[in-house]
C-alpha cells in the first residue's frame, strides 16, 4: 500500500517536471511573451495616468484664459495636458472658455477645481456644481465646486441655481 503511494507520487512528481521543462520552452507561443509585454507596458502607463496630481496656485499666478490674477482661490481651476503642463484659472468659467476655444493643442489628461468651502483640488468629474446667475466670481462664470454633493445642494437651494455635473459644465 505504501509502496503503491510512493510510486504514484514518483510518477506524479516526474510528469511535473517533464511538463515544465518542456512546456515552458516548446509549447508556449512566443506571441504570448510579446502579449505579456504589451500587457505590463499598458499598466505602466495606466498607472502613471492615474498618478497625476494638481498644482499649487501661487501668488504670482495668472488665469491662463483671461490673464488676471488668481484674485480668489475658492473659485479657481485647473487642468493638466498630456505633456505635464499645468493651466491655472481664475473662474471655474474661464476654464471652460479655454475647453471650448481650444486654446491648447495638446490633450487634456486631469480637470481640477478648487472645492468652494476647503479650498482644496477636487477631480472635476468627481465634484459636485453649483451654477446661478446669483453667485459672484472673477470673471462672472457664476460656477461654485464642491466635493460634498449636500454641501453643492445647499448652495444650490441658497443662490436658487441647479446642482449639476462636470459633463454638464464642459459640454
Ligand atoms: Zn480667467
Amino acid at each position: 500500500m505504501n509502496q503503491s503511494i510512493k510510486q504514484h507520487t514518483s510518477l506524479l512528481q516526474s510528469l511535473r517536471a517533464v511538463s515544465l521543462s518542456k512546456s515552458y520552452k516548446y509549447l508556449v507561443p512566443p506571441g504570448v511573451f510579446a502579449a505579456a509585454l504589451i500587457f505590463s507596458l499598458l499598466a505602466l502607463v495606466n498607472c502613471q495616468t492615474r498618478k497625476i496630481e494638481p498644482v499649487a496656485i501661487a501668488a504670482e499666478d495668472m488665469c491662463s484664459y483671461c490673464r488676471m490674477a488668481i484674485s480668489e482661490k475658492r473659485v479657481a481651476a485647473e487642468l493638466i495636458d498630456s505633456e505635464s503642463q499645468a493651466f491655472k484659472f481664475d473662474d471655474i468659467g474661464c476654464m471652460v472658455n479655454f475647453v471650448k476655444n481650444q486654446k491648447n493643442s495638446a490633450k487634456t489628461v486631469a480637470y481640477f477645481v478648487m472645492d468652494f468651502e476647503n479650498r482644496e483640488w477636487v477631480k472635476a468629474e468627481s465634484a459636485f456644481f453649483v451654477r446661478s446667475n446669483e453667485i459672484r466670481t472673477p470673471m462672472n462664470g457664476g460656477i461654485i465646486a464642491f466635493k460634498d454633493r449636500a454641501k453643492a445642494q445647499a448652495a444650490a437651494d441658497k443662490y436658487h441655481g441647479t446642482l449639476v455635473r462636470f459633463d454638464t459644465i464642459i459640454q
